[in-house]
């Protein structure tokens, strides 16, 4: 294990990897603060080396009681409290001390006094008071605590109708970004990173996984016992568990799924697994993680995927969309040495993880798949990046790489498509600069083994990079006009670079010629008729999608043929297609479509195929059919997102509450003339997407939506 770089923190929130360095305002230690935690008070005055938690689930409760020891080293003196951060939704039931004898003298033991305090509506602050007279810089000691944890943000737990089976409840867990405080208390920050070990007690027939590399079972006992041997950030703790199975897809891959679609998972992944974690070894060095498993969740998973280490989660929705299935595993993958092994000190430079992975991911996909599709999917997604900034204007902050948190915002609503995309040209700048992609693939190699297992800022890797490239410091590669690194991460607007795709235009040659076709008051059907779109790959499909969706609202008479060519073969593709066949169908209110929408929603009830049909529907004139649609649905939806698709229903910019609007007479099928009154595109179209738990729908811009792989 890599003996751990201990970032410091200054008040300007600034991360001093190096202890004596001072920010601008010329403070050091003990001055700074992090806005998002609690704990940023003191994470520094102590070295976590590991922590265990010993939990028992009890599913009729809903509940994980048990308790948590941390191994702390204190390594400042005068230090008289620990503060950690936790949640309201766990309660503690005590707190005790242990500190190993010296010279032959005996373990101390003591009970400790703790105090919650309010910090943010996402977390508490739990200040526990030290023993001034047995805590010694450099010297151990063990801090336990007792708790219970019921519903909070990180847990969510799911009634055995919500589970692809139907049989069994299942619970599992989502940290990023601050939700595991309700998990465990923790140093809830990703510049603090320790190994941990779990014991999970279990009723029969429940199977526990965790982000841990080892585990073992006692069948006898139903324990299941974790260990991480690897240092990982207290977001990357996760927990899974219900009627799970798995089958083994390479020598050290396994799909871990629900049995009733076990069998199709491993369909679609095996044999592929290995393959891509073979290119990503070659380009980026070795996988340090030992396994590489997949658990398929069920659909109220509310992201589409998560690079939990060992273990990633990814929502089984994605199942029947094999493209989008290979991305979001690779990006996961990918994720394995740029997130996890390398993890962005704060969240204020989520990019530093998920730019480098989007660009890793797509040096995997060029090597497995060519420079075409690869530049394909580049292209879908920066036609997303510009749409998303047409909507938010081009001085809007989050288009920022490096932003800046207020007090009280929850670093989850910054998650967006800058994070991801814009960060990808600043990669792919960078692999520019240096001028030979292989080249550039070292530099990552080394930059890798250089910072693995620890966190870092920007600053790091840039200097990195320049030391790597002598010769770009010597021409100050960092200075050029107009693409000053500084201005890269400071500036709003979109990125000052993009890379050359035109290797894609073979695929998306046909994507745009056919847009040019339809973009006519009258298409010439005998044209359209030459392009067959069931021999695209889901990607064009998608993209021709998009760029139709962009210019809704369309004449009636378009929307009639492009209903004819198109309505029925669409039915037959997956529901990434769908969705976006029938956002147009909602935003031109095209009625003769209308079934097709329903029989989608009575179908889909995860996050990521309601959220924005729903939204569609009431920024439109078929608000009843979306109330009645839900009234039909909701027993199978997720109380979260029965709560979210309620506050789109339910509470409109107009003011309109629940209580009234249930109250209208709605009628079940429409007849309304189709108005091609419709609001303007507010949110992107869904291509993957973490969304913040529970997040509110008050009719703004809201970044949850905005579809991105976590
Ligand atoms: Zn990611």
């Amino acid at each position: 294990m890599a003996e751990l770089q201990r970032p410091t923190l200054c008040c300007c929130r600034k991360v001093l990897t190096v202890p004596s360095k001072s920010c601008e305002g010329g403070r050091t230690l003990g001055q700074c603060r992090l806005v998002d935690i609690a704990s940023a008070s003191n994470f520094h005055s102590f070295k976590l080396r590991h922590f265990h938690l010993d939990l028992h689930l009890n599913f009729a409760l809903k509940r994980m009681t048990g308790w948590q020891v941390l191994e702390l080293v204190p390594i400042q003196p005068g230090v008289q409290t620990l503060v950690l951060d936790t949640h309201p939704s766990l309660h503690i039931h005590s707190i005790d001390c242990k500190v190993p004898g010296t010279a032959g003298s005996p373990d101390i033991f003591l009970s400790l006094t703790y105090r919650v305090d309010p910090f943010t509506d996402y977390g508490s602050s739990l200040n526990i008071s030290l023993p001034a007279s047995v805590i010694r810089p450099h010297r151990a000691f063990q801090i336990t605590i007792r708790y219970t944890t019921t519903d909070g943000p990180a847990i969510w737990w799911l009634d055995a109708e919500l589970t692809c089976g139907q049989t069994r409840p299942l619970v599992f867990t989502q940290g990023h970004s601050v939700c595991n405080r309700s998990f465990f208390p923790c140093f809830d920050t990703p510049a603090v990173k320790s190994t941990y070990s779990a014991t999970v007690r279990v009723p029969e027939g429940v199977t526990v996984l965790m982000s841990a590399s080892r585990s073992a079972y006692s069948k006898q006992d139903r324990v299941f016992q974790f260990s991480m041997e690897f240092p990982v950030p207290a977001y990357l703790v996760a927990l899974v568990a219900g009627d799970l199975q798995h089958a083994d897809i390479g020598p050290r891959s396994r799909v871990w799924a629900e049995p009733c679609i076990l069998t199709c998972a491993v369909s679609k992944l095996g044999g592929s697994v290995e393959r891509w974690l073979a290119v990503a070894e070659g380009l980026f060095g070795p996988y340090v993680w030992g396994r590489y498993d997949i658990v398929f969740l069920p659909p109220s998973f509310p992201i589409v995927a998560m690079e939990n280490p060992c273990l990633t989660f990814i929502i089984s929705s994605i199942l029947e969309s094999r493209e989008f299935l290979l991305i979001d595993v690779i990006h996961e993958i990918a994720h394995g040495w740029f997130g996890n092994a390398v993890t962005n000190a704060t969240w204020e430079e989520m990019w530093l993880s998920e730019g480098l992975a989007t660009y890793a991911q797509r040096r995997i996909t060029t090597e497995a798949y060519g420079e075409a599709f690869t530049c394909l999917e580049t292209v879908f997604r920066l036609d997303a990046l510009h749409r998303q900034m047409r909507l938010l204007g081009d001085n809007n902050p989050v288009s920022k790489l490096q932003a800046k948190f207020e007090p009280g915002v929850n670093p989850s609503s910054l998650m967006n498509l800058f994070t991801y995309e814009k960060g990808f040209c600043f990669v792919s700048y960078l692999s520019q600069l240096c001028g030979d992609i292989k080249r550039f693939d070292s530099f990552l190699r080394a930059y890798i083994e250089k910072f693995k297992f620890s966190s870092v800022v920007a600053q790091d890797l840039l200097d990195f990079f320049l030391g790597f490239f002598p010769e770009l410091k010597e021409n100050c590669a960092s200075q050029r006009e107009g693409l000053e690194f500084e201005r890269w991460l400071n500036d709003c607007g979109p990125p000052l670079f993009e890379p050359d795709l035109s290797a894609g235009g073979v695929l998306t040659g046909p994507v745009q010629r056919l847009c040019e076709l339809w973009g006519t008051d009258a298409p010439d059907a005998q044209a359209i008729t030459t392009f067959d779109l069931s021999t695209w790959s889901t990607f064009q499909t998608v993209l021709f999608l998009d760029r139709l969706l962009d210019r809704s609202p369309l004449p009636h008479e378009v929307m009639s043929q492009l209903s004819h060519s198109y309505s029925a073969l669409l039915d037959g593709m997956n529901a990434e297609v769908r969705i976006r066949w029938l956002q147009i169908v909602v935003r031109n209110s095209f009625y003769p479509d209308l079934p097709r929408v329903r029989s989608f929603l009575l179908k889909h009830t995860s996050r990521m195929y309601t959220v924005p049909l729903y939204e569609d529907l009431c920024g439109g004139v078929m608000k009843c059919f979306a109330v009645e649609v839900f009234y039909q649905t909701q027993a199978r939806l997720h109380p979260n997102l029965r709560r979210t698709l309620q506050q789109i229903l339910f509470q409109t910019s107009a003011g309109t509450t629940m209580s009234t609007v249930s109250a209208l007479p709605c009628t079940s099928s429409p007849t309304l003339d189709a108005s091609p009154v419709l609001a303007p595109p507010v949110l992107a179209p869904p291509t993957t997407g973490p969304t913040p738990a529970d997040p509110p729908a008050n009719g703004t811009i809201a970044l949850r939506d905005v579809n991105v792989s976590a």
